[in-house]
């Protein structure tokens, strides 16, 4: 059992959890991923470690609550437990001293990029960090990234916030003012295939972090099955990360539909119990 020590609303829908996990904390490397089931019965999703604390033992979760599992991870208290956390999964960002590196963050997939910030700092990269999503309540830990990177640029769909545009335009100026030696990418599939279309005629080395369906996390079941140079890879283990150049974005996008009528299904049941739990008649 995993306990909960403190839970944070960092933006509409999006809870940051810290979560008392000693050998996650304690092995965590930049890029890892866990997989968490609730409780017995639970699925088993898959989510980027966004902070761990080896001395305290502590890693850091943030979600949107987007499905069933998600909206009822969200209805945990701090006290409270979850069933299995399995980690560190994945294989780690590689962390070298590049010179001038770009992060590329969309909505809740920024703070994926936050190890990985603090890993290309300890090795005296300059970091920029661009952070995109539609409107300002939905930019996260701006804060942080600010803390330790040497440059933020903040970009807001509806511009209510930092530059009006997408994150593509940022990155842009960003490479068209300085040598950027690499760029990794983390968010919505459109966004990550926008920035690799976008950096390959730069000729910089693109790195992108895929979310696809998974159920166990250790390469037995193939459901994160993602096409990367005309073959079939993995994610769980052989990722998350891979080159964007090499990602074949439209199986991607594909593969994450194929069950979004019954995730659907599942959430209205989810909401339908809640709601004769807490409704009044
Ligand atoms: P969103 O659709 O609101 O987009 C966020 C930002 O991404 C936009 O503001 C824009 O700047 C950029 N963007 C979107 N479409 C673009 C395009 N076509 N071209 C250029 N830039 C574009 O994002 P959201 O609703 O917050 O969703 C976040 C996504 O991140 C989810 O799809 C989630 O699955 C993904 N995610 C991925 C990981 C991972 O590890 N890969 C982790 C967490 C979240």
């Amino acid at each position: 059992m995993y306990k909960i020590l403190k839970k944070e609303t960092v933006a509409p829908q999006v809870e940051a959890m810290i979560i008392d996990a000693p050998y996650i904390a304690r092995h965590h490397q930049a890029g890892n991923f866990v997989v968490l089931r609730i409780d017995e019965k639970g699925e088993r999703i898959p989510l980027t470690i966004a902070d761990a604390d080896s001395e305290k033992g502590t890693i850091t979760l943030l979600f949107q609550k987007i499905g069933k599992t998600t909206e009822k991870l969200g209805t945990l208290k701090p006290g409270t437990a979850i069933r299995d956390i399995a980690g560190p999964l994945g294989h780690a960002t590689p962390i070298l001293q590049y010179g001038h590196c770009v992060l590329v963050g969309g909505g809740i997939g920024s703070a994926t990029l936050y190890p990985i910030l603090k890993a290309l700092n300890k090795k005296n990269n300059r970091v920029t960090v661009i952070l995109g999503a539609r409107t300002s309540d939905l930019l996260v830990w701006g804060d942080r990234f600010k803390a330790l990177s040497d440059e933020v640029l903040f970009t807001t769909d509806d511009g209510s916030s930092g530059l009006k545009g997408l994150v593509t335009g940022a990155l842009k100026d960003v490479m068209d003012k300085s040598e950027v030696k690499i760029v990794i990418a983390v968010g919505p599939i459109r966004m990550m295939q926008a920035v690799a279309e976008l950096t390959k005629p730069y000729n910089i080395k693109t790195l992108v972090s895929l979310n696809p369906v998974m159920v166990e996390g250790t390469g037995m079941c193939g459901a994160c099955r993602v096409t990367v140079g005309g073959k079939t890879r993995f994610a769980c283990i052989e990722g998350p990360e891979f080159d964007a150049h090499e990602v074949d974005f439209h199986v991607l996008a594909d593969r994450l539909e194929f069950y979004r009528e019954e995730e659907q299904e599942s959430m209205k049941l989810f909401k339908k119990k809640k709601c004769k739990r807490n409704c009044k008649k």
